[in-house]
């Protein structure tokens, strides 16, 4: 089987598609994906232990596992960042834009050629291919590209980490975006042959490294109407 980045034949690794450390977080006791019942997308909602494929040969694995290795550090607070919260919006600066985007490009692309059924609404069509050149080349591309909104997810007032949902196709301001829910994020990856353009483009994250992360109860995450609606506004900002 050919590597599905590099292309050449190769014994291929068992790749996560949602890196490992995303799950770190999320099993319960039981060592289970916590289910939240009160959203009502209840039949979207499985039980996964991995969600593993042959994909990538060890190369490729391992190109790929900087950004995580890198992301994680993010997330854990291994990376010295500025933040800065106004309201329900918090603004992170001094991240660096090309692991990060990276890391971001790599989840989308492999959901979308992943054949694994938790990713099937995940149909990128002609950018699978795109996204595939950039991330062999080590390329984050344009910022005003594949751009990615992060709503950060809160539960009863603390941060709320503990759920994976599957990706689903929405629309943000007219743009089609997966959405996927892991690491106590929500993650609109828009995917689009159009530049973001302002104001959006001042909610993703940037050349220079800054991104505006909305939080927002996870109880509210049923529509992204909500979410999209108050896009225009963080972009104001
Ligand atoms: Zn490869």
């Amino acid at each position: 089987m050919p590597c599905a980045l590099c292309l050449q034949e190769a014994e291929l690794r068992r790749s996560h598609i949602i890196p490992e450390f995303l799950y770190e977080t999320l099993y319960d006791e039981k060592h289970r994906l916590q289910v939240l019942s009160i959203v009502p997308e209840r039949d979207n909602w499985r039980e996964q232990k991995g969600l593993r494929e042959r994909l990538l040969c060890d190369a490729c694995e391992q190109k790929v596992s900087v950004w995580e290795r890198y992301a994680s550090l993010v997330f854990k607070g291994g990376i010295a960042l500025t933040v800065r919260q106004d309201g329900d919006i918090v603004h992170i600066s001094d991240l660096d834009y090309r692991q990060f985007k990276l890391f971001q490009l790599s989840v989308l692309w492999r959901a979308g050629v992943s054949s694994l059924q938790f990713f099937e609404k995940v149909q990128l069509g002609k950018h699978a291919e795109t996204l595939r050149r950039l991330i062999l080349a080590e390329d984050p591309g344009s910022p005003e590209r594949y751009g990615c909104f992060m709503f950060g997810l809160k539960h009863e007032g603390g941060v709320f980490t503990g759920l994976i949902m599957q990706p689903g196709k929405t629309r943000l301001d007219g743009h089609i975006a997966y959405r996927f829910v892991f690491g106590g994020f929500l993650w609109a990856m828009l995917v689009s042959g159009h530049d973001l353009g302002v104001p959006l483009n001042r909610c993703t994250l940037s050349a220079t490294g800054h991104t505006a992360i909305l939080l927002r109860n996870a109880i509210e995450m049923k529509n992204l109407v909500s979410f999209s609606m108050k896009l225009g506004q963080m972009g104001r900002l």
